[in-house]
């Protein structure tokens, strides 16, 4: 499929839901065009001489200012692409109720192509590039990781931002997904994957939902093929097996797939692709590729990229469950058929969204300059010391010691953020199958998020007058 169909793809979802809702066609028109896209070309002077690289900001919505979306660092990136990645954000944002606008950003480079020295000057000078127009900004425009980018390059860019603007108290707002030394969150590099496993485990509470897949009730011991072992996949993976006890049979990378009935081990998988640089030689792998989207499984959680489920293979694919862990992996003639399969689709925009969820907290982190927890906990410690004594002293019994660690172990930053993520991403699930299940007019959950998203972006607009 080509990269402008992906931008086609969000756009007939969008025009779906429009008519479902009723709204008029000119405010859905303004809800719908990217707002602007800026292109950068700069050169860098690497390995003795000018290397000239491209770069990409889209703002698709500033209903809600900073806008919000990662930046993407691939050989192949265009504008369609960009444009259509921000445009999700924008519902992405609204559905989880993250009063953020949407955008995303690109540089068109191949990082394995480049030493590290070399990817920092080059982000370095991208950077520039950005806060010259305010496309980084910590209450215009906040970048975040996304393919090939993580809390290095983020890192980068604060500081570089912050040596442009050292008195502004707030820089460190200006991109997230930071490490934690450099003003980020905990649990911000898992979030992603953290989230797609709450939705999972959401989608398992929902049991009519379930009963439209034909699958047992129970997520634990169901099968999983997963497409893309980075950051998304990788930690959904981890915690779908070690956690929920989910069996992970396929996992599908670029040079091939690793097979393994039984379940593969992925804490060891990713060891060895650490350090080889790939899946290749771990016991169980195959050569072939994307074919292997179409296993038998329960649940396939594509998680590497767009497009890769389309009018070819969407009739092959047997699993009753689809997670699009990635954004946009289904092309929108692949979603129709997928639909009149019967096979459920938990859209990109509320199952990924635990990324922007947990940047959303980092911001607040910044913005506030204390860590989540600091000033409550060890007051919350005391308490609940003193309610435990109580309950001692009026039963004459210890209180159960593992309910007491539990109850201690109490407000740090991870409790916290995981406490918020969780609640989010419940929220959000239970508020598309609520919609879906009420009206037989919408034909599935995308349809669903996509009409609380864009009814969202509506009213925002209609209350300033627009
Ligand atoms: P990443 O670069 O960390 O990992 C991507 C993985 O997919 C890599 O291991 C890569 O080798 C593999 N891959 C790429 N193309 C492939 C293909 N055609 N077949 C098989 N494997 C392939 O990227 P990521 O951050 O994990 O992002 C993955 C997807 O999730 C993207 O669509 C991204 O936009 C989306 N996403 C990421 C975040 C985030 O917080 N990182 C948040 C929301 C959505």
């Amino acid at each position: 499929m080509s990269k402008s169909s992906f931008l086609k793809s969000v756009e007939s979802s969008f025009n779906r839901a429009g008519e479902l809702l009723g709204l008029s066609d000119d405010l859905l028109e303004k809800i719908k065009v990217v707002n602007s896209t800026y292109i950068v070309r700069f050169g860098v002077r690497l390995q003795g001489k000018i290397q000239t690289f491209t770069g990409y900001r889209s703002v698709h919505s500033e209903h809600f200012e900073p806008v919000k979306g990662g930046i993407r660092y691939a050989p192949c990136v265009d504008q369609d692409e960009v444009e259509a990645l921000a445009a999700l954000m924008t519902y992405k944002c609204a559905l989880m109720e993250i009063p953020f606008g949407g955008a995303k950003g690109a540089l068109a480079i191949d990082p394995q192509q480049w030493q590290v020295d070399e990817l920092e000057q080059i982000t370095r000078r991208f950077t520039q590039e950005l806060a010259k127009r305010d496309l980084i900004n910590p209450s215009q425009n906040v970048p975040a990781p996304d393919m090939g980018t993580s809390e290095t390059e983020m890192a980068w860019m604060a500081d570089e931002y912050k040596r442009l603007h050292p008195t502004d108290l707030n820089a460190w707002a200006c991109v997230t997904g930071k490490p934690i030394g450099k003003g980020g969150i905990a649990g911000r590099t898992e979030a992603t994957g953290r989230g797609v496993q709450y939705i999972l485990q959401e989608f398992f509470r929902h049991k009519h939902d379930v009963e439209k897949t034909g699958l047992s009730q129970n997520l634990d011991g169901k099968r999983l093929i997963v497409q893309g072992l980075g950051n998304v996949g990788y930690h959904a993976a981890l915690f779908l097996s070690e956690e929920d006890n989910c069996k992970i049979t396929h996992v599908i990378e670029r040079e091939g797939a690793v097979i393994d009935a039984s379940g593969i081990e992925i804490r060891k998988l990713h060891s060895h692709m650490t350090n080889t640089g790939g899946i290749s030689g771990f016991p169980g792998f195959v050569e072939s590729g994307p074919e292997i989207l179409a296993a038998e499984a329960d649940i396939l959680i594509p998680a590497a990229t767009e497009s890769v489920i389309d009018s070819r293979n969407a009739g092959d694919i047997q699993a009753p469950l689809i997670v699009e862990a990635a954004n946009g992996p289904i092309t929108h003639t692949a979603d129709s058929i997928l639909r009149d399969r019967g096979i459920v689709v938990i859209p990109d925009f509320c199952a990924n969204a635990g990324g922007v969820t947990v940047s959303y907290f980092e911001w607040i982190k910044n913005l506030t300059h204390i860590r989540f927890g600091r000033l409550q906990r060890r007051q919350l410690d005391s308490q609940f010391k003193a309610i435990i004594s109580g309950i001692e002293l009026a039963t004459g019994q210890p209180f159960p010691s593992k309910n007491h660690d539990e109850i201690l172990s109490g407000a740090t930053e991870i409790n916290l953020v995981r406490s918020g993520l969780e609640d989010t991403m419940r929220g959000a699930y239970t508020s598309i199958s609520a919609a879906w299940n009420a009206n037989s007019n919408i034909p599935d959950l995308r349809t669903a998020a996509m009409m609380i998203a864009v009814d969202r972006v509506a009213q925002s607009y209609v209350s300033i007058g627009i």
